[in-house]
């Protein structure tokens, strides 16, 4: 089901993840303070002065500002035009694999509580529980309308496919590490996402969190980006795996990736 042609629906649903992912820029850094995601409304963290509505413009604005407040030309982190951008980039992909179904809703939903989820994490290194909470109520619902093309047995394994591995590889971390490598957070969010996927993609989107955590991770040790000893966010990774899971669908319900694994090593 098509409301508009793409030529109008692209540029409409690129303006509004845009506005969405400014959005999540309040939500991220209010959530974890406990503050208010309404009120007040966005304002220059250093001199307070509210952000005017013509400057609000998600990315353009930071551009026109040079990416300075108006009042005491403070420099506002470039991370705000970024997730705002990825926002958009990410819903016009969910838009494009999806169409304007309720699953569009559905996956949307949930793209936009991994980005949430991503960049918390990477700034408190923790998952709000009222994010999990969001997501499992998300999954709920749409599995119970069936709204997704997933039945609940699928479901409910992919759940514990997720959270248990998640959870097991905590625990050996534990043992060997003595201390804490997958935090109670990642698995509670391993129940949601493995929820969404399914048992055969959970297994995708774990491979996939574990090899780009392990890819990243390099680098960054290797850039000295990241001390031996510092401490490692691994939501980024769990969302990353499972969004891209999900957008190498191939249009006749199969996977791309798993269709190239299938066929290079069987
Ligand atoms: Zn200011």
């Amino acid at each position: 089901m098509n409301v508009l042609p793409d030529t109008l629906m692209i540029p409409v649903l690129l303006i509004l993840g845009a506005a969405f992912g400014s959005f999540l820029n309040v939500v991220i850094y209010r959530v974890p303070k406990k503050m208010s995601v309404i009120s007040p409304g966005s304002h220059c963290f250093s001199c307070k002065q509210p952000i005017k509505i013509k400057d609000n413009i998600p990315v353009l604005g930071y551009f026109l500002l040079e990416g300075r407040c108006r009042s005491c030309n403070e420099s506002f982190p470039s991370r705000y035009a970024f997730v705002e951008l990825i926002t958009a980039i990410l819903t016009i992909c969910v838009y494009l694999i999806y169409g304007m179904g309720q699953d569009f809703f559905i996956y949307l939903a949930l793209t936009y509580l991994l980005i949430a989820i991503t960049f918390v994490d990477i700034d408190h290194f923790i998952i709000p529980n009222g994010f999990v909470l969001i997501g499992l109520g998300i999954l709920v619902v749409s599995l119970f309308f069936g709204w997704i093309d997933i039945k609940w047995d699928d479901a409910v394994t992919g759940s514990f496919v997720f959270a248990g591995f998640l959870f097991g590889i905590g625990l050996i971390g534990q043992f060997i590490l003595g201390k804490e490598s997958i935090g109670f957070g990642d698995v509670k969010l391993g129940l949601v996402l493995g929820g969404f996927l399914g048992t055969e993609y959970s297994i995708l989107a774990l491979y996939l969190s574990f090899a780009l955590s392990a890819v990243i991770i390099f680098v960054m040790m290797g850039s000295k980006l990241l001390k031996k000893d510092s401490k490692i966010p691994f939501g980024p990774y769990l969302a990353a795996g499972t969004l891209i899971s999900l957008f190498t669908e191939t249009p006749y319900g199969g996977n791309y990736i798993l269709n190239w694994y299938y066929t290079t090593m069987f």
